[in-house]
């Protein structure tokens, strides 16, 4: 595989950064992943506008321009001879030699910029979205910047595991009695015809599928209510399903253990599955 590291392609086997780097000691990074269908990025210039914002909530410089960001990502995906897949890429603050809690002067720090790709052949075609996924609740013990897409992703991880152990695929976050979002997706629930999911804000990571399916619910004509919700409300919903970058948008069908409306894929989320892929294709690029 060929990825990007400052500037070089190169075999994966030869990209190095250093162990000084404040990513690697202080998960002092941010990061996007842009799917890939048919060889074209969907919505490149939402991921590349986050992470715009995500930089500048952090006082971390751009590496390079979007125009170039967009090159290596084409050239990357044309190297990697990717169909369906994803890209993944990570700007850090870089590493003034040394470990400090202080940021580096960002005047003589280089700023460190890593992409490759993950070749997901039939991405699109999943067999989880026909059958759904289970979620558990869990705790939502992450920091109170979580609209900033950073690398800090121990606890999302270990989310993920706590859900494995008990045999579902996914965890969905729940503070002060509502619920957040899933461990790397945004969580909607579905009562009445009406799609509910929580609001933005600090508390969430504001999804680049979310804002495009919200969109394209609103144009299909389908009421949407931006609040938060409960478990409890989720269990009684008709409907439950999840949207992030690489599962698009996937039904949910069991919360801890117990079936959501018919226990299988719903209509609503069914429908705005194949609305989203059909539209974010036409604009891929
Ligand atoms: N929420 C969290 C915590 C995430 O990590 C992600 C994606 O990685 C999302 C939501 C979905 O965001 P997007 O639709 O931009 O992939």
């Amino acid at each position: 595989r060929t990825v990007y590291v400052n500037g070089e392609y190169l075999p994966e086997t030869e990209a190095k950064v250093s162990i000084f780097d404040r990513a690697f000691l202080m998960a002092d990074g941010v990061y996007e992943v842009t799917s890939v269908l048919d060889g074209k990025l969907i919505d490149f210039a939402g991921h590349s506008k986050r992470l715009a914002r995500s930089l500048s909530e952090l006082d971390m410089r751009a590496p390079c321009s979007d125009e170039d960001l967009l090159e290596i990502h084409r050239e990357l995906v044309r190297a990697n001879d990717i169909t369906d897949g994803l890209v993944y890429l990570q700007v850090t603050r870089g590493s003034a030699g040394d470990r400090d809690f202080a940021f580096p002067d960002p005047e003589t720090t280089e700023p460190t910029l890593v992409l490759f790709t993950q070749s997901k052949p039939g991405l699109a075609e999943s067999p989880a979205a026909k059958s759904g996924i289970k979620v558990i609740s869990v705790d939502d013990i992450r920091w109170g910047r979580r609209d900033i897409k950073t690398v800090q992703l121990l606890y999302p991880s270990m989310a993920k595991m706590m859900a494995k152990k008990a045999g579902a695929d996914d965890a969905w976050m729940v503070e002060d009695g509502f619920v957040t979002e899933g461990s790397s997706n945004n969580a909607y629930i579905v009562k009445g015809g009406r799609i509910i999911t929580r609001a933005l804000s600090t508390d969430i990571l504001h999804g680049i599928t979310r804002a495009a399916v919200l969109r394209f619910a609103q144009e299909a004509q389908m009421e949407v209510e931006e609040r938060s919700f409960t478990i409890a409300e989720a269990l009684e919903a008709d409907e439950a399903f999840i949207t992030s970058a690489s599962s698009f948008v996937m039904p949910v069908v069991e919360l801890d253990g117990s079936a959501i409306g018919s226990g299988t894929p719903g209509p609503v989320a069914s429908r705005l599955r194949e609305i989203y892929l059909e539209e974010s294709r036409k604009t891929a690029i």
